[in-house]
């Protein structure tokens, strides 16, 4: 029977590799019998939600028996007001990933082809598979998309080419006068993503302010999350903003109440906490050196990261040495199925919980050399 469904389902399922999240941490602890691990494997914001984000979840507890504006209507104003669009450019989702999902299925047939890069974030291969589509990955420069290759690989077939800025895992950027030249030369059959999941950590002067962009660009669409700096992975939100008729496409495939109640309300007093990013910001600063330092210490080479994680080298196949981590009841991520063997990505955590990981990494790379 199992065959047989098999042979049912759509031919791009059935060659699909499921995501791989981080492992959670009920699961170490099961599986280890480890006490008070610590996960520092998904790039969530280690202060959690801000304060104004937990009391508007609560003050909206009461109302759960009813749907959520299905519109989002005031999630979008304030998203529109923060950004200087208008409400009709931003397409709410179920987490980032959601918009990125959305893009593939309004824009892409089993016969065309989608471009990203290689070491770049899994959900773009993964809703190209899904449709069947042809994903074109490009060879990465010095870790990083190289914009160049991307353009070349553009064909009469392509219909979406996704850039991450900053990338996960690699932690690279791309700046704005580079981005700026690769959308002049996108061709206006090519709808162009840029993943923003990160942007808010990005401290360079150079890194592009894309979204009054989407004003000349009626291909581009630009994506954010609540998932990262804001603290709210758990509720799944994130948006997309564009042209208002790119919205509008991307609007007619979701799904009526993709964005729950309790997202909604948080992520809107999210938006009015600048103390909570700014103290999620210097935290992320700090520890960012933190773990450079004790990389650099330890001789171990990482890609330099301007975003809350960062990839190392850990001079070898890294799978025993997460192992060694897990043992001691430290979770990071392995990164192999990136194209990156030798990789472990760690999110940059409170102070003593990068403390407790350089001191687990630095036993577990002797222990296993
Ligand atoms: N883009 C990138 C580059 C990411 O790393 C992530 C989170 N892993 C996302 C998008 C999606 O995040 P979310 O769906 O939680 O908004």
């Amino acid at each position: 029977m199992g065959g047989d469904l098999m042979s049912l389902a759509v031919p791009g399922v059935r060659g699909l590799r499921p995501y791989e999240p981080g492992k959670p941490l009920e699961e170490l602890e099961r599986e280890y019998g480890i006490k008070q691990a610590i996960k520092l494997a998904s790039n969530e914001n280690p202060l959690g939600p801000g304060a104004k984000a937990l009391a508007a979840v609560r003050g909206e507890l009461e109302e759960l028996a009813r749907y959520p504006d299905g519109n989002g209507f005031a999630l979008k104003a304030a998203l529109a007001r923060k950004h200087g669009v208008a409400s009709a450019q931003i397409t709410l989702g179920n987490g980032s990933n959601e918009v990125l999902e959305f893009v593939a299925r309004t824009f892409v047939l089993p016969e065309h082809e989608v471009v990203f890069s290689e070491h770049a974030f899994a959900v773009y291969p993964l809703v190209t598979q899904a449709i069947g589509a042809k994903a074109v990955v490009t060879a990465a420069k010095d870790w990083g998309h190289d914009l160049d290759a991307m353009a070349a690989a553009i064909t009469a077939r392509t219909r979406v080419v996704f850039v991450a800025n900053p990338n996960n895992p690699t932690g690279t950027w791309i700046n704005a006068a580079r981005l700026e030249q690769f959308l002049q030369r996108a061709p206006a059959h090519v709808v162009v993503v840029v993943d923003e999941a990160y942007a808010e950590y990005v401290g360079e002067r150079d890194y592009p302010n894309t979204i009054p962009w989407v004003a000349r660009f009626p291909n581009l669409v630009v994506t954010r999350t609540f998932s990262k700096v804001h603290g709210l992975a758990g509720l799944r939100v994130g948006y997309g903003v564009s042209s208002p008729e790119m919205a509008d496409l991307l609007n007619r495939v979701r799904e009526p109440f993709n964005v729950n109640s309790l997202a909604l309300a948080a992520a809107e007093a999210a938006l009015g906490d600048d103390a909570h990013v700014s103290r999620s910001l210097a935290m992320n600063r700090d520890g960012m050196q933190q773990l450079v330092r004790a990389f650099d210490d330890m001789r171990l080479v990482h890609i330099p990261s301007v975003a809350n994680f960062i990839s190392v080298d850990v001079g070898r196949a890294a799978a025993g040495v997460y192992e060694a981590l897990l043992r001691q009841g430290v979770i990071v991520r392995p990164v192999a199925n990136y194209g990156m063997p030798n990789h472990l990505r760690v999110t940059v955590g409170r102070p003593e919980e990068n403390k407790r990981f350089i001191e687990a990494l630095r036993k577990a790379v002797i222990s296993d050399s």
